[in-house]
């Protein structure tokens, strides 16, 4: 394949996603004549944002050394499988937990893939006749047969002369900061990339760990760069569902498969220990919530004190919990009175099981419909928290009389004093920060509040940019 890159000279790296925007992170690190890629991430959001994925990559796939991964996140890991379809042949470096998080997660962006394609072509949605998917099943198992996972603090060498050591990073299972050095003596340089960053006393997983050197140059993540979270909202979700359960009502919970639905039954347990709320029947119904769940169980590397083992709280499972796998457990609620709560994908109910229990639970005025994350323009979550009040669903109008509630404060991204909080843990300033993984606001913000607060040398990284590691 042609490569018609300008040639760099010296170490560099190029930001060529989640750049200015929050998604499709990707950035070309080029040490010591190596070359190796941190992320892999899909474009996610906005049409223009989507054909992103579809460009040819701005360097030849065969010639990069390795990736190294900070997290599962599709956004971080979604480009594997056509990385690896267009010849890369490198090692993909990766935590325990990240590792077992992509096999049901890639697989499941190439199944949504093809039956985005298929959708396509039957309906004839796409100019292009006929619609292929961005990769299939194989790709993503061809990207998975090249995982080489790594415990926390044990370093190794993506490439000749590289040292890299992943250290928690608290955003969900298996999140990691990536420390990459190179180089000896005076001449040693070193490269942090915060990957996505967690928040601190969350349950379920440790506080980020703190920084142990120095680097060059730091990329640092900046979603909510100019936000702070309110408080964590566990006495807002029992009043809740205290108020349903008095009316008996049944209690849908559209929630992301990973992360999301796993904080909700922890807080669902430890409520009903601490007797804030009754034990009432909870269904999760989601075959990837459920197998992610099992993963998170079994990663103790990352559980928090709060995870210990043989204590009441501590569990992924409220007491009376039902794990439903199959489409007819699924429809089987439709026949059941609450008060119950059904814990379903996906998170912004644009797709997935919950689809077929809203259409059946809004037009009940005992229904309540909870959502505990964000809800983006233009999905059904979000015209449901905007007060709708009918709502198209399976081609239908569907009348909505059920309580909406909005739950701020879950959210596995640092805020901007969280941010602050582990930039403090460095040792000393490095010598140039880049804010990624931010629109450019909150990027802008991060920037000035770390030259203000902090006085080290922080910009915006711009969206293609290759800039100097010295
Ligand atoms: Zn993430």
């Amino acid at each position: 394949m042609a490569n018609h890159e300008p040639v760099a000279t010296g170490d560099t790296v190029r930001f060529l996603g989640a750049a200015g925007t929050v998604t499709g992170s990707k950035h070309l690190l080029e040490i010591d004549g190596r070359r190796i890629l941190l992320d892999c991430g899909l474009f996610q959001g906005l049409k223009a944002l989507r054909e992103r994925n579809w460009r040819k990559f701005p360097f030849d796939p065969a010639s990069l050394d390795a990736v190294v991964l900070s997290h599962a996140h599709i956004d971080h890991s979604g480009a594997l499988p056509l990385l690896v379809r267009e010849g890369f042949r490198g090692k993909i470096h990766c935590t325990a937990g990240t590792a077992e998080l992509l096999e049901p997660m890639l697989l499941d962006a190439a199944h949504l893939q093809e039956e985005e394609a298929r959708f396509a072509n039957k309906h004839r949605t796409s100019k292009h006749a006929p619609a292929l998917p961005l990769y299939v099943g194989k790709d993503a198992e061809r990207a998975l047969s090249r995982l080489a996972p790594h415990g926390y603090a044990d370093e190794f060498s993506p490439a000749p002369g590289v040292r890299t050591i992943y250290r928690r990073a608290s955003h969900i299972l298996g999140s990691a900061t990536v420390s990459l050095a190179w180089g000896r003596g005076g001449d040693e340089r070193r490269l942090l990339f915060s990957g996505d960053l967690g928040r601190y006393g969350r349950p379920i997983l440790r506080d980020p760990d703190p920084v142990e050197e120095r680097p060059d140059v730091l990329l640092v993540e900046s979603t909510y760069g100019d936000r702070f979270h309110p408080e964590h909202p566990s006495r807002e979700l029992a009043r809740i569902v205290r108020e349903a359960a008095e009316r008996r009502g049944v209690i849908v919970i559209p929630a992301f498969a990973v992360d999301r639905t796993q904080e909700l039954l922890f807080v669902l347990r430890d409520l009903e220990e601490r007797g804030e709320i009754p034990a009432i029947p909870t269904y999760v119904d989601s075959p990837m919530a459920i197998e992610v769940t099992a993963i998170y169980s079994r990663h103790t590397e990352d559980h928090d004190v709060d995870m210990a083992p043989g204590t009441a709280r501590g569990q992924l499972a409220p007491r009376n919990v039902k794990m439903l796998r199959t489409s007819a457990e699924s429809k089987s609620l439709n026949e059941m009175a609450g008060p119950m709560i059904v814990v379903s994908a996906s998170g912004m109910a644009t797709g997935g099981r919950v689809l077929h229990h809203l259409a059946r639970r809004l037009p009940d005025p005992t229904t309540t419909v909870l959502f505990a994350g964000y809800q983006a323009a233009g999905t059904r979550g979000r015209l449901l928290v905007d007060g709708a009040r009918t709502l198209r669903i399976f081609g239908q109008q569907v009348t909505v009389r059920a309580h909406v509630e909005k739950l701020d404060g879950y959210s596995a991204h640092a805020d901007q004093g969280e941010i602050l909080r582990w930039l403090g843990t460095f040792p000393g300033a490095p010598a140039r920060t880049w804010c990624v993984h931010g629109e450019p606001q909150a990027a802008d913000t991060l920037a000035s509040t770390i030259r203000h607060r902090l006085g080290w040398d922080a910009a915006v990284a711009e969206d293609g940019a290759t800039v100097p590691i010295s």
